[in-house]
């Protein structure tokens, strides 16, 4: 079913002709509302009169995750507050929550954009939609659900978790279509299976994204719960689910082309590549009003598809990313995306694995290790270790040949990694954990008299005025001592307790959060010592997050310290 023939199928020179009219009416208006947007035109001494359609998008800036991060909670809107109806937020793995708005108009184009994916999987107001995304700030819940509305059938926004009374509701209330992560909808599969209630239900199609997943694991869930398995892509960024979407054809995902430009780019030098390359893709929003983007690095590596499909519409397709270029590990030197591994592991489910898999990445005596945990089906689990063996020694062989690297492979009993109710948490990279932050810190150093109370003193004048002491250590002599200090705000630290009397002053000294574990502090000295670098001092403490420790330490060259420390543990 095609919900808007008339867009959704219009010829290719239309597409491009409305596309070129959106693009220089975004332009213009963004020029005028979007500060760091008109700065970076200003840059590179682009005016809105120099785009004049499709044809200009390469002299456009790119925008990047960053400036969401940098103007933060609404520095990129463009229009007024008081015309924005709704927020969503995403939280990301790294840093600071990216905040995201919408108008009215936005709200309903979303709407329909959705529901043009529900109709392409077969979707008409006569369906039961359960949305399984999580509702609230994530884009996936209410991103659905206004689509399934759009369309005209009965939603049941079933959110997430609760995995007992899912079922129940897919069953008493007939659902017929299931929108949820795919890790989840496989998870649903195979409760539904154990329980032997697959023949209770109604469900004919799913549609599933929000995370990326393999031909393999549609394969998977298409048999589990018997149903046809469609693939959506958004980002919250962009809009949230509905950017683009499957139609039956399942031969890529057609992007809602009046709605956003996509571009395949070199990810190093930023240059436009040919349909079918791979590259980062990359999107312009040309009707959003509260919150447009120009050219946003999606991160994600994918190539597109001009070629008219077979079910008629006209919308270019992406083919699936295949990781994101943020996804991508650096182990001993190779690029791995952790779908290359996936990709190898779901060959072999009919051999007796499950799709349960844990990457865990680490650094060893200066060398990265690669540890896949996969879970065993029950049968295999019950068969004699000679083919336990055996399975794992081929799966070691074929990751060698898929990634360039060796991996080391386990096959863990069933049910031994944790399943995930909402993404799946598939990587677990603990050079990252252990080697979270390096910086350099203002440290407060104060002479005191060695005698007893002084200590206190000084933590009463700060607690007094309200400043955090985070670490505090002391050094002393017979008549005097040094107590070092890190504070939240060591300016106003310094001039408190040099007001009170005291001898003090700022230092500049190297935070780096060590592995707490053996060899974790051992490591990082036998890098200094053989590196040549004199340490002044150093002291440690016990980080609140059970992640590592934190060393602080003085040296005369902090500079090439830093540098030593990011070049061999970041
Ligand atoms: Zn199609």
């Amino acid at each position: 079913m095609i919900l808007n023939k008339k867009v959704e199928c219009m010829p290719r020179e239309d597409i491009v002709a409305l596309q070129s009219e959106r693009l220089k009416w975004q332009v213009k208006r963004m020029y005028e509302k979007v500060e760091i947007f008109r700065k970076r035109m200003d840059n590179l001494g682009l005016k809105p009169e120099d785009i004049n359609g499709v044809e200009d998008l390469k002299k456009l800036p790119f925008s990047y995750k960053q400036d969401l991060r940098d103007y933060y909670p609404y520095g990129l809107f463009a229009v007024p507050m008081t015309d924005i109806v709704r927020v969503h937020a995403s939280s990301g793995t790294t840093g600071k929550q990216i905040v995201v708005g919408y108008t009215k108009n936005d709200i309903k184009i979303w709407s329909e954009c959705v529901a043009r994916a529900i109709s392409a999987a077969g979707g008409t107001a006569d369906d039961f939609v359960q949305v399984c995304y999580g509702y609230g700030l994530f884009t996936g819940g209410l991103g659905a659900h206004d689509g399934a509305s759009y369309l005209g059938a009965t939603v049941i926004p079933a959110s997430t978790g609760n995995t007992e009374r899912q079922i129940r509701t897919m069953i008493d209330f007939g659902s017929t279509i299931l929108c949820a992560t795919p890790s989840y909808a496989m998870y649903l599969g195979e409760e539904i299976k154990k329980q032997g209630l697959t023949d209770a239900l109604k469900l004919k199609a799913g549609i599933f994204g929000a995370e990326p997943w393999t031909e393999q694991m549609r394969k998977q869930i298409e048999d589990t719960l018997k149903i046809k398995a469609y693939d959506i892509y958004g980002l919250s960024e962009i809009m949230g689910p509905g950017v683009s979407y499957e139609c039956e054809c399942q031969q890529g995902m057609h992007v809602n082309e009046d709605n956003f430009i996509p571009e395949i780019i070199d990810p190093d030098t930023g240059e436009v590549l040919p349909y079918g390359t791979k590259g980062e893709l990359v999107f312009t929003t040309i009707t959003k009003e509260g919150f447009p983007l120009i050219r946003y690095r999606t991160r994600d590596i994918c190539s597109l598809n001009p070629e008219k499909c077979k079910c008629g519409r006209t919308f270019i397709r992406m083919n699936k990313p295949t990781g994101r270029s943020d996804d991508m590990l650096i182990i001993r030197g190779v690029n791995v995306f952790p779908s290359q591994i996936e990709e190898v592991l779901l060959k072999y489910c009919s051999s007796g694995i499950t799709t349960n898999y844990q990457i865990v990445v680490d650094r060893v005596n200066n060398t990265d290790t690669l540890d896949v945990f996969v879970e065993m089906a029950p049968d295999l689990f019950a068969d004699d270790m000679a083919s336990i063996e055996a399975l794992q020694k081929t799966l070691v062989e074929k990751l060698r040949s898929a990634l360039g690297i060796g991996a080391k492979v386990q096959l863990v009993n069933p049910n031994s990694i944790t399943r995930s109710e909402g993404k799946a948490k598939r990587v677990i990279d603990k050079r990252k954990l252990a080697w979270g932050d390096i910086m350099i810190v203002k440290q407060l150093s104060v002479f005191i008299e060695n005698k007893a109370g002084a200590v206190k003193d000084i933590a009463n004048l700060l607690g007094n005025n309200n400043i955090n002491m985070r670490s505090l250590q002391i050094a002393d002599s017979k008549d005097f001592g040094i107590l070092r200090l890190i504070v939240d705000d060591s300016a106003k630290a310094l001039e408190l307790v040099k007001n009170a009397g005291y001898t003090a002053k700022l230092t500049d000294v190297i935070s780096v959060v060590v592995p707490d574990k053996p060899n974790g502090l051992n490591d990082l000295l036998k890098l200094l010592a053989d590196s040549n670098i004199e340490i002044d001092y150093l002291y440690v403490f016990i980080g609140k997050n059970n992640l590592g420790a934190e060393a602080i330490l003085k040296t005369a060259d902090l500079a090439s310290v830093e540098t030593l420390l990011l070049n061999n543990y970041y």
